[in-house]
């Protein structure tokens, strides 16, 4: 019977996908009748032995056709986001992930909400116990293999040492590189003339710290929208040695836009808040419901599909509820896709300032439109069961940085401002800073 199920598993990898539903479908519907049917017409008969046989055909099942009972769904694309401007203009060091530690933070709740594993982390912690000490304002990078392990990790302590974990045969080796340059501030301004990346670089500003300067702003301002003629002022805190660059950090800038002046300042923990250290990012809710349902399936990077025997990332959360549910935008946003895709079914992908997009998919029917600006809590549309799905749900993503987060622990976009000392100082930077923001 073993050989007999392995050889069907193996013939089903040779189909193409719909005929794998299909084939699927109708061999449960075979198996079930053929089970069964003993037991219901020869109910005098010895039930034991039956019996044995039915759960060795259900286990036989479930393995084909896994969790048939739940709402699942399979991977589902992820490369139809649209591109703007700036995501051109701004290469976005695409495959390392940034991360600002932020108040709570351990290096597990950190890495752990982009899918690294424990097992990663227990090595990391092993290569250096000093990582278990991270520091609200210190800075993490990171890249990952293929397959979604952790390759590389950079841990900027402070602006004088970096350490570098790299993945070793199974471990990771541990390197520090200690600076020795000289930190200098350094003041630039100009005019917008075509794209904003365009100005920026005539301006002086290397790609990294132009893609720095949309982060800081991306909550209060569309850097698409800018005008000919709008204005500019950074001032960046460089690190030279030898005469060259060889870090830099953005302290303040200020973007003059049809007449009204937006600014974004750093504080110490490493966040931008506005001139009176208010935040900047208005608050996400954790769910795209008005109440919560159940979690059908969880984000999984490494989802291993038992037919296939390959990795098939489950890159957001399913939610199993009725079909019709209102859903809703989880933040203030622009709607870049509204449609009816293969696998995703009817399909929702609202974009949140420039690093966060959320998906929302399998919906009966959408209530929006591309192009459209959504508010937080805004229904977007309801819920259902379309594309590539066994049963009603909503399956739900979050990117950050082009990269899908657990929904369920990602950090998301806080509204809170800076308070007491920590808001004392900020103001005294601010008073520094600004003058020095001049077009
Ligand atoms: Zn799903």
């Amino acid at each position: 019977m073993q050989q007999l199920a392995r050889a069907v598993a193996l013939a089903f990898n040779q189909l193409p996908r719909p005929h794998r539903v299909m084939l699927g479908s109708l061999t449960v519907a075979t198996l079930a009748v053929a089970v069964w049917r003993p037991y219901v017409y020869h109910p005098s008969d010895d039930p034991t032995p039956i019996v044995k046989h039915v759960e060795l055909e259900k286990n036989e099942l479930r393995t084909l056709i896994p969790e048939a009972s739940e709402p699942l769904d399979q991977a589902t694309p992820d490369d139809d986001i649209p591109q703007d401007e700036i995501d051109k203009d701004v290469p976005d060091e695409t495959g390392t992930h940034d991360y600002v530690v932020s108040s709570g933070d351990t290096l597990s709740s950190v890495l752990n909400q982009y899918g690294i594993d424990m097992g990663e982390i227990a090595q990391l912690v092993k290569a250096d116990k000093e990582l278990r000490n991270l520091a609200i304002g210190q800075q993490l990078s990171w890249t990952l293999t293929d397959d979604g392990q952790l390759n590389r990790l950079t841990w900027e302590i402070n602006r004088r040492e970096t350490r570098t974990y790299d993945r070793t045969g199974n471990g990771f080796k541990m390197s520090s590189e200690m600076q020795k340059g000289e930190w200098v501030n350094k003041a630039m301004s100009g005019t917008v003339s075509g794209s904003f990346a365009a100005s920026a670089q005539s301006a002086g500003l290397t790609s990294g710290e132009t893609s720095a300067v949309i982060k800081a702003m991306q909550w209060q301002m569309d850097f698409r929208k800018l005008r000919k003629g709008d204005k500019f002022a950074v001032l960046m805190s460089r690190e030279m040695l030898d005469g060259k660059r060889e870090q830099s950090q953005l302290l303040g800038v200020r973007v003059r836009s049809s007449g009204k002046d937006y600014y974004a300042f750093r504080s110490e923990d490493g966040k931008f808040y506005d001139r009176n250290a208010s935040g900047l990012a208005r608050g996400f809710m954790r769910f795209p419901t008005v109440k919560q349902f159940r979690v059908s399936s969880n984000y999984n990077p490494r989802r291993v599909n038992p037919v296939t025997g390959r990795i098939a990332p489950h890159k957001g959360v399913d939610f199993a509820m009725p079909l019709g549910t209102p859903v809703l935008a989880v933040g203030d946003g622009e709607v870049v896709i509204a449609k009816r895709s293969g696998a995703a079914g009817n399909y929702v992908a609202i974009r949140h300032g420039r690093q966060y997009t959320t998906r929302y998919m399998h919906l009966k029917k959408l209530l929006v439109t591309p192009g459209q600006k959504v508010k937080r809590g805004d229904r977007i549309a309801l819920s259902g069961n379309t594309g590539r799905s066994t049963g009603p749900h909503l399956h739900y993503e979050i990117w950050v940085n082009n990269q899908a987060v657990n929904p369920l622990t990602a950090k998301l976009p806080r509204s809170e401002g800076l308070t007491g000392k920590d808001r004392r100082d900020y103001l005294a930077q601010v008073r520094e800073i600004q003058p020095q923001l001049t077009f």
